[in-house]
């Protein structure tokens, strides 16, 4: 019997490296290590927000979780099972419950293909249902995502991007998956569109008890619709808490440097801009010790040699030397302010 507390999405250790091959004989001369050692759990009917930089291997991490890309090391359960040592029959079984939508809702949709094409490819995949109990799901899941039956024998062209996302996301709703992957889902529409298919992402977690891992650059949408979110700098997570928790306190110099950029209307949430130096490392040749020293406005001798040790207070985990050593004397708010004094006291820009 499931166990109804257990996570519904466990990874663990998971590493993704891609090979570089050079000359003649396409020999592997090094790896891009996009994922590097990341873990999390996403209890059933939860939001993990995953946020970064571009580059940072958030998409790779999502990929990885569905076996769009092999993993090169770690776990990845679903519902119990890990997907990595299953056979390819449970796979294909286990991929039905776990969809993925994906940025671009103009690239994803075959713009040859009907709707009710795109739709019933999945449907017929998994071989579910005869021809009118596909046409019931696939009904079904045009409604939900507030788009007309009519809109199955039209092409995706034919339609705004909002429209299209709500297609993409039928897609994914009609196989009636309990895990959906939303890769950016958000960021190619019209500001004015994000709101709406953002509510109605809330709304259909909340109807259908379903679970997301919702990656995003967008801070404030990831706030909005996350119960916690985890921070990626080069290929590692360097911070996750709730997101209450997170927002309102962010430890990690990098964290700090993220929220800087937010605009808000708010003058009590402004920020003064921490601007980072450099660029991201290459994650082919990560720095030593803690990844992010380079650009780290706070970083000490021992950051440049020593893997920053990971440390939790209350489900709000760091990677960091300087917050570890504010967090063994104060709590994690206090700890906050200190940093983002000593981030202000090195330079920022006015916000
Ligand atoms: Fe900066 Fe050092 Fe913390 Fe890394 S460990 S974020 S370099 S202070």
């Amino acid at each position: 019997m499931t166990d109804p507390t257990a996570a519904l999405v466990d990874v663990s250790g998971l590493e993704t490296h891609f090979p570089i091959r050079r000359g003649f004989l396409r020999s592997v001369v090094g790896h891009v290590r996009a994922v590097d050692g990341v873990s999390f759990r996403i209890p059933r009917g939860r939001t993990l927000g995953l946020v970064g930089e571009s580059g940072c291997g958030k998409t790779t991490v999502g990929r990885s979780i569905l076996r769009l890309v092999e993993p090169t090391a770690g776990s990845v359960c679903f519902d119990g099972h890990d997907i990595r040592r299953e056979s390819a029959a449970e796979l294909r079984g286990l991929r039905r419950r776990m969809q993925i939508v994906f940025q671009d809702p103009y690239g994803s949709l075959n713009p040859r293909l009907t709707v009710r094409t795109i739709l019933e490819e999945g449907l017929l995949i998994h071989r579910l249902g005869d021809g009118p109990g596909r046409l019931r799901r696939m009904t079904a899941a045009l409604d939900r995502t507030g788009m007309p039956v009519a809109a199955l024998n039209r092409y995706p062209h034919e339609f705004s991007g909002g429209q299209r996302q709500r297609i993409a996301i039928a897609r994914a709703l009609v196989l009636e998956p309990d895990f959906l992957v939303l890769d950016e889902p958000i960021s190619a529409l019209d500001v004015s569109i994000q709101a709406q298919v953002v509510n109605l992402l809330v709304e259909l977690r909340r109807e259908l008890g379903l679970t997301y891992l919702f990656i995003s650059h967008d801070l404030s949408i990831v706030e909005y619709i996350s119960d916690e979110v985890a921070v990626m700098y080069l290929g590692q997570i360097v911070e996750h808490a709730p997101a209450v928790a997170l927002y309102a306190a962010p430890l990690h110099p990098y964290t700090h440097a993220l929220f800087s950029a937010i605009p808000s209307v708010e003058p009590a949430r402004r920020r003064g801009r921490i601007l980072l130096p450099g660029d991201v490392p290459s994650p082919a040749n990560p720095p030593r010790g803690c990844r992010f020293h380079p650009r780290c406005p706070l970083a000490e001798t021992v950051c440049r040699t020593e893997d920053p040790p990971a440390i939790e207070i209350d489900g709000h985990r760091v990677s960091c030397h300087v917050a570890a050593r504010a967090l063994a004397s104060c709590d994690p708010a206090t700890a906050s302010k200190q940093i983002a004094v000593a981030l202000a006291a090195v330079g920022s820009a006015p916000g």
